[in-house]
C-alpha cells in the first residue's frame, strides 16, 4: 500500500514514519517543509522524503493524494503559546490548508487518517465522565480567550470531514490524541520564551537540564493523561489494519490510566531526573500566572480523560504506565541531547 504523510517530520509523524517503514509492508512517502526529525529518527536508515508545503504546493499535494492509497494529515501548528501569539496563522494552516488536503482526498477517493485533537472537547463543564467521541459536548470558552481558536479551527474541520463522509462518501478516520510524549517531542528550550514555548513535557525537561525552574501555570491543578508515543503509534497501526471497523469513525487515542495533575507531573519528572540522570540536581518548582506565562487570552482545559472503548474493540490497549512513559522519554532526551540541540537548536 502507498501511504503518504503530510507533517511527517513532526513529533508524531517521525515516530509513526519509522514504524510504518520498518516492516517493509508499505511504500511510505514522507512530506514536510523540512526533514530534521526524520533524520534524527531514522538515523542511518533510508527514508523517502519530499519537501512539500501544504500551504503553497497545492498541485503537488493533489498529485500525491491521487497516487496514494492512504493519506495521514498531521501538518499543523500545535503549541498553545502560538494560539495566543499567532491565532490567524493557526487557523490558516490547521483549517484552510488542511481542508485543501482533505478535498484532494474527496476528489480522488483516497482513504484519509486526519489528526484532530483532544482539545476539541474543550472544558469538562464540571463533568467527571471520560470524553466519548460521539456523545460528549464540545465546550469552549469565549472568543477573547484566544486559546480556543485552535480547538475551534480543528473542530470545524472535523465537522467538514464528517460531512464529506455523509455527502461524498469520504473514507476517513479522525484521531483525537491525548498528550503524547516521547522521543522527539518538540525540542530543548534553553530559555523560556512566551511566544515559542514547547509543550509541557519538553518544557519541564528543558528546565531540568538547563537548571531553570519548572513553571506550573496557575498552580498546575489541571489534569492530563500522558500517553507514550509507542502506544500511540501502535494505535495508528491498528487503525491502518482495521479500515472497515475504523471507517468514518472519530477515535480517541490516549491512556486513561496515566492521568496526572500538572503539579504532580512536575514532581514526578523532577524525582525521576534526580534519581536516574543527575543526583546533584535540585529542581525548583514554582507557580506562575497564565497571563504572565502565555499572555492575555489563555484559558485551560481542566481535565482530559479519554474513553478508549473504540480502540479496545479492535484489540488495542496502552502498555506504558506513567512512570515508564516519563522515564523512557527522558532517557531519549538525555542520551541524544547534543544531536537534538545541533539539529533543532535550543
Ligand atoms: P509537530 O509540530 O511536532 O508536527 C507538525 C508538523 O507539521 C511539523 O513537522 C511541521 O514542520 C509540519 N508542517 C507545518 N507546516 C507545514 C506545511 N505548511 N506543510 C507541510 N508540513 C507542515 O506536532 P505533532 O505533535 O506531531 O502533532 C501532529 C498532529 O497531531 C497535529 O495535527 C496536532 O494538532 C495533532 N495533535 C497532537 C497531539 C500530541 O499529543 N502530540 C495532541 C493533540 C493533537
Ligand atoms: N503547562 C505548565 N507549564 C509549562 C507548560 C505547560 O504548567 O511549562 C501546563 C498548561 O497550562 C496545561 C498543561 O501543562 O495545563 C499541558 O500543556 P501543554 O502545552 O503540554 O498542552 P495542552 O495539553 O494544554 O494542549
Amino acid at each position: 500500500m502507498k501511504i503518504s504523510l503530510f507533517g511527517a517530520s513532526g513529533f508524531i509523524g517521525s515516530n509513526l514514519a519509522l514504524k510504518l517503514s520498518e516492516d517493509g509492508k508499505h511504500d511510505v512517502h514522507l512530506c514536510d517543509v523540512e526533514d530534521k526529525k526524520l533524520r534524527l529518527r531514522f538515523e542511518n536508515a533510508s527514508f523517502k522524503y519530499e519537501k512539500v508545503d501544504i500551504s503553497t504546493d497545492k498541485d503537488r499535494v493533489d498529485e500525491i493524494v491521487r497516487t496514494s492509497d492512504l493519506v495521514f494529515d498531521l501538518a499543523a501548528y500545535v503549541h498553545p503559546a502560538m494560539f495566543i501569539s499567532n491565532p490567524l496563522d493557526v487557523v490558516k494552516l490547521n483549517f484552510f490548508d488542511c481542508l485543501n488536503v482533505i478535498q484532494s482526498c474527496v476528489r480522488h477517493n483516497t482513504r484519509l487518517i486526519h489528526f484532530s485533537t483532544s482539545e476539541v472537547y474543550g472544558k469538562t463543564g464540571g463533568s467527571s465522565e471520560p470524553f466519548k467521541e460521539d456523545q460528549t459536548d464540545l465546550i469552549l470558552g469565549p472568543i477573547q480567550n484566544q486559546r480556543w481558536i485552535y480547538s475551534c479551527a480543528k473542530q470545524l474541520l472535523d465537522r467538514m470531514i464528517y460531512a464529506y463522509g455523509v455527502e461524498h462518501g469520504l473514507n476517513y478516520t479522525l484521531i483525537r490524541p491525548f498528550n503524547f510524549v516521547g522521543p522527539l517531542m518538540d525540542r530543548f528550550a534553553k530559555k523560556w520564551d512566551r511566544e515559542d514555548n514547547p509543550r509541557v513535557f519538553a518544557n519541564f525537561m528543558s528546565s531540568l537540564v538547563y537548571n531553570r525552574p519548572l513553571q506550573l501555570v496557575d498552580g498546575g491543578m489541571n489534569r492530563r493523561c500522558f500517553t507514550y508515543i509507542d502506544d500511540a503509534v501502535s494505535a495508528m497501526e491498528a487503525i491502518v489494519d482495521h479500515p472497515d471497523e475504523m471507517n468514518r469513525q472519530i477515535v480517541n487515542v490516549g491512556n486513561p490510566a496515566n492521568e496526572s495533575s500538572i503539579a504532580d507531573f512536575a514532581k514526578l519528572m523532577s524525582d525521576l531526573y534526580v534519581r536516574n540522570f543527575d543526583s546533584s540536581a535540585a529542581p525548583v518548582i514554582q507557580s506562575v500566572a497564565s497571563n504572565d506565562f502565555y499572555g492575555k487570552g489563555y484559558e485551560d482545559c481542566d481535565r482530559r480523560l479519554p474513553d478508549i472503548s473504540k480502540l479496545r474493540s479492535i484489540g488495542w490497549e496502552p502498555k506504558y504506565g506513567l512512570e515508564e512513559t516519563v522515564l523512557r522519554s527522558m532517557q531519549y532526551f538525555v542520551q541524544n541531547k547534543t544531536r537534538l540541540v545541533e539539529l533543532l537548536g535550543d
